[in-house]
């Protein structure tokens, strides 16, 4: 009976000791907001004035890609942008977290640059709250693929990292079921049609037919620019039978007039 006492003294004294460690290291070395380098109280988040700065999407949104309206006050509802009636989209919908400006592109930075994967489960938990319909029927969670010789260099693919943290909350699996065989271009400053040229045949099943077959997919990526990357994925998952495909990602961007013209003809 003494013994027990005094065991449960000690622990009771080791997990005040640890906590004041904590306090103590926490002193020495301050946690600092992801975006501003401002006090904060926990490791990788944001203070309360960055996280007013966020725009996360708001409806009224492209019921397809999931952007925002450029001129919201035009829409009462969410419909089909222009973009969307155009193209032959493969996934059922797409959604994001939030739009892709200044201050979203320094957390997408921090997860490219593998520096902060804490601001991956801020977001991953964001994004299952904002849309938990979005996850369901959904058998599996992937990550757009990188070539092997860009993960070689870069060392971390981000979609990976978002999946894996999405898989996390949601409790879904997380497999990469598909696999890039050719080394692409970067989409930056490339037209609609020069993207989807790029990507055209990039991607493969990384695993037998039946494994997709009627499942409900979810494809991650870390951006959503015009689509046509995450396009491929699912024409690819599409043909191999997969009964829903839908894309997370974490920022989206505007359509812009640029992706409309090839590059060459810009001033
Ligand atoms: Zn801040
Ligand atoms: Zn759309």
């Amino acid at each position: 009976m003494i013994k027990c006492f005094v065991l449960v003294l000690s622990f009771r004294r080791i997990i005040v000791l640890s906590g004041d460690i904590k306090r103590f290291m926490n002193w020495l070395f301050p946690h600092k907001c992801i975006a501003c380098s401002a006090e904060v109280d926990a490791y990788s988040t944001l203070c309360t004035r960055c996280f007013t700065e966020i725009t996360f999407i708001d409806h009224p949104i492209c019921r397809v890609c999931g952007r925002m309206f450029e001129n919201q006050e035009s829409y009462d509802q969410d419909e089909i942008c222009d973009r969307c009636l155009e193209t032959q989209q493969h996934f059922d919908m797409a959604r994001s977290l939030m739009q892709h400006d200044s201050f979203s592109r320094r957390v997408i930075m921090r997860i490219k640059k593998a520096t902060d994967y804490g601001i991956v489960k801020i977001c991953a938990k964001r994004i299952y709250t904002k849309y938990p319909r979005l996850f369901d029927n959904i058998d599996y969670i992937i990550p757009v693929p990188s070539h092997w010789t860009r993960l070689l260099r870069r060392g971390n693919n981000p979609p990976d990292v978002i999946a894996l943290k999405l898989a996390d909350v949601s409790g879904i699996e997380c497999r990469r079921l598909l696999r890039r065989i050719r080394r692409t271009e970067y989409q930056k400053d490339k037209s609609v049609v020069e993207r989807a040229a790029n990507v055209a045949r990039a991607f493969v099943c990384n695993c037998e037919e039946s494994i997709i077959a009627g499942k409900g997919i979810i494809i991650v990526d870390d951006v959503i620019t015009t689509g046509a990357t995450l396009n491929e994925c699912a024409k690819v998952l599409k043909l191999a039978g997969a009964a829903i495909v839908k894309c997370v990602t974490v920022t989206s961007t505007r359509p812009s007039h640029k992706w409309y013209e090839p590059i060459s003809s810009l001033s």
